[in-house]
């Protein structure tokens, strides 16, 4: 189970009672994940919104942040791997400027708005880890759902490629990618995640990470997949994999994941990830490991 002290608010930061939020009748937190929206019926699909598949498209483009913006100005520069142009396996740093699109309607954009919300709060408090505190620094837990975190990692992914900052190698060619159809029905709720894809957490050996203040973004190819079959997002050295379409692994890693799409996920004062897959279940903990700075 997911405990902390007991709390007024809720550790997942709602605002509200914690007996009334995530808090549950045995004292352990549970987050539920952020209800997927319907959207007002327009019949209209804007041309240039990725999401025009689902149609219900407004006809005005939102301009925004790849990655929310609050989280660039925490982690410095984004590295990025498979930029068109860079060199094999060379990362390219992208400044918070360079990281703003129309690729989205307003409809479309403001449906994935708690999504943005819930990932920017997730990278902060891995970002304050590497301060040794939490975020907000008064919590005693920090709590969110594991769906979220999937979702907006997909989000994030899906605008990259959307934007054409991301490029695909076929055959002798720089090609473009786009995101296919299933990805952006999976960000809406519109299909299920296929067998052993989804979210996996990559660790190193006893788990323990390193801190770096960086934050690396690099498309993954698969065998069998035409362009990008999921994604690697590593905040601080931590590994985040994102399989989309075929199941994937990290690179020279000789353990298997250290967690597989956890329902919930918290953060405590004493440095520790806490993961569960069921509300009032077991719990995997594991301590990061921060180096003075
Ligand atoms: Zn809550
Ligand atoms: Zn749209």
């Amino acid at each position: 189970m997911i405990v902390g002290e007991p709390l007024d608010l809720c550790p997942c930061e709602s605002g509200v009672a914690a007996s009334t939020c995530c808090r549950g009748d045995d004292g352990s937190y549970w987050k539920r994940p952020v209800r997927f929206e319907q959207l007002p019926s327009t019949g209209f699909q804007h041309p240039r919104c990725y999401a025009r598949v689902l149609g219900d498209c407004s006809t005005q483009l939102s301009r925004e942040h790849l990655v929310p913006k609050a989280i660039l100005k925490q982690f410095g520069n984004l590295l990025i791997r498979g930029l068109p142009g860079a060199r094999e396996g060379s990362a390219v740093g992208v400044g918070p400027n360079a990281l703003a699109a129309r690729v989205l309607c307003r409809a479309h954009n403001s449906a994935l708005s708690e999504i943005d919300s819930q990932g920017t709060r997730f990278f902060q408090t891995l970002d304050s880890f590497r301060r040794r505190a939490l975020h907000p620094s008064d919590r005693d837990l920090a709590l969110f759902s594991g769906p979220d975190v999937e979702r907006f990692i997909l989000k994030c992914g899906i605008a990259f490629c959307a934007s054409g900052l991301l490029g695909f190698k076929t055959a002798n060619e720089r090609l473009p990618w786009v995101p296919p159809s299933y990805w952006v029905q999976l960000l809406f709720g519109r299909a299920d995640w296929k067998p052993g894809c989804g979210l996996s957490l990559w660790g190193g050996a006893g788990h323990r990470f390193e801190q770096r203040r960086s934050v690396l973004l690099e498309p993954m190819a698969a065998h069998g997949v035409d362009g990008v079959a999921g994604l690697r997002l590593a905040p601080h050295g931590m590994d985040f994999v994102l399989a989309v379409d075929r199941v994937l692994s990290v690179e020279g890693a000789d353990l298997p994941p250290l967690a597989y799409r956890p329902g919930s996920i918290a953060f405590n004062k004493r440095l520790e990830i806490m993961l569960t897959w069921l509300p009032g279940g077991l719990v995997h903990a594991f301590n990061v490991n921060v180096r003075p700075l």
